[in-house]
């Protein structure tokens, strides 16, 4: 789950890291107000969506009177931003975030995430921030430091005076970091964050640290006891085929390819996709029907893959084991009737009750394209997903 950055930064403020003094507005008639609110004599005016690269976008301007909140406002709310991390299709902001500006002299990057292999936190920091750290990962991973934590131990002061130092922090700012990097720890443990990005974090003229940005990821498994956390959820920021999905039960993750996939187990589904991928085709979602889904929800599941307009063939891939072949042949069925299929659908059934699926599929008169084995299948669904361009 993510929230937006004026959440995220609350949630720092809460765990007493500095950010700019800033008011949230749902409308851009609200960022004038604010503004005068806030005071001072210059402002930034930032989109809030749940993507980042919004400065490149046009979605962060700089404002020097209460006239330019307001006329960035109105530019900013309603628009749809489009940046690296929306994807082409942009996303649209509903809500702003008025900020008072801030005096930057240097910016830094800091950020925390779950490093799988060594299974403990890892706080990434690198001085060059303001950018994307993909980017510099990329051209020069040198320029990232690297320190590890366990959840129920904090970072060592000397491990992060060290990498206060390597990214050329000393002094004051330097001790500050310090201080950042121990009560980042304490708000991504204490909120079950998977990822938690400041970046960049800026030393103003003044030479103090403050978090310009504020990216949160939280891990979904830990919501059951984050209640707060939870009611920051924002549905228009989510994909409306991954939100009825969740209402079905259904691990479904929206692409941009052309070819629907249904399958049962999330490694068949990734192996699935794969081989798509390996036969030069390119999935469209992944979604993984489960273990002991119902014709309904097997049905909910092929719905829900047709509705997306972009594409162009549906491979079924499933292997029977507490799956039963009829019930996936049923539910396909029965969604293909509702719906009218009018794009080719390729199935591939082995397991439990294969045979009574596969006569139910023969039966329907539906036009259906059978396969045997995984590498089959795959290739058939590219050719006629390109067959059908
Ligand atoms: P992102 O592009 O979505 O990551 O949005 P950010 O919040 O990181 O803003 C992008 C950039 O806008 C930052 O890297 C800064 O260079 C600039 N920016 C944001 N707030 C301020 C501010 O208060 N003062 C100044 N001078 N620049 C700002
Ligand atoms: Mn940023």
């Amino acid at each position: 789950m993510k929230v937006h950055e004026y959440q995220g930064k609350e949630i720092l403020r809460s765990h007493g890291i500095a950010t700019p003094e800033g008011i949230a507005c749902l409308d851009s008639g609200q960022a004038r107000p604010a503004a005068e609110k806030l005071g001072g004599d210059s402002w930034v005016v930032k989109a809030q969506i749940h993507a980042g690269g919004r400065g490149k976008g046009g979605g962060v301007k700089l404002a020097a009177s209460l006239d330019e909140v307001e006329k960035a406002a109105g530019e900013i709310f309603g628009m749809n931003l489009v940046t690296h991390q929306t994807g082409p299709g942009g996303q649209k902001v509903r809500r702003l975030l008025v900020e008072k500006g801030a005096r930057i002299a240097n910016e830094l990057y800091v950020g925390l995430v779950i490093d799988r292999a060594r299974q403990q936190i890892v706080l990434m920091a690198s001085a060059e921030g303001g950018m994307e750290i993909e980017e510099v990962a990329e051209r020069s991973p040198d320029k990232i430091k690297k320190v590890w934590a366990d959840a129920d131990t904090p970072f060592a002061e000397a491990q992060l005076a060290q990498v206060a130092g390597d990214i050329g922090l000393s002094g004051e700012s330097k001790s500050q970091f310090v201080d950042i990097g121990q009560r980042l720890h304490k708000a991504f443990v204490a909120t079950d964050a998977s990822l938690c990005e400041i970046n960049p974090l800026v030393v103003t003229e003044s030479g103090s640290l403050l978090a310009l940005d504020a990216k949160f990821n939280f891990d979904a498994n830990g919501m059951y006891r984050q209640q707060q956390v939870a009611e920051l959820r924002d549905e228009d920021e989510e994909d409306p085929t991954e939100r009825e999905a969740a209402k079905h039960d259904l691990s479904y993750i929206s692409l941009d390819g052309d070819i629907g996939c249904m399958v049962n187990g999330a490694g068949l589904a990734m192996a699935t996709m794969d081989i798509i991928k390996f036969h030069n085709g390119s999935p469209a979602n992944f979604l993984d029907v489960g273990g002991g889904a119902s014709k309904e929800k097997v049905q909910a599941a092929f719905e829900l893959m047709l509705a997306n307009p972009g594409i162009k063939a549906i491979l079924v891939n499933i292997f029977g084991g507490i799956m039963r072949c009829d019930v996936i042949a049923e539910g396909v069925v029965a969604a293909a009737r509702e719906i009218g299929l009018k794009i080719p659908l390729i199935v591939r059934l082995e397991g439990t009750n294969v045979e009574q699926g596969k006569q139910i599929l023969a039966d329907s008169g539906l036009k259906i394209t059978s396969a045997s084995g995984m590498d089959e299948a795959a290739r058939k669904v590219v050719a006629a997903a390109a067959g059908s361009q």
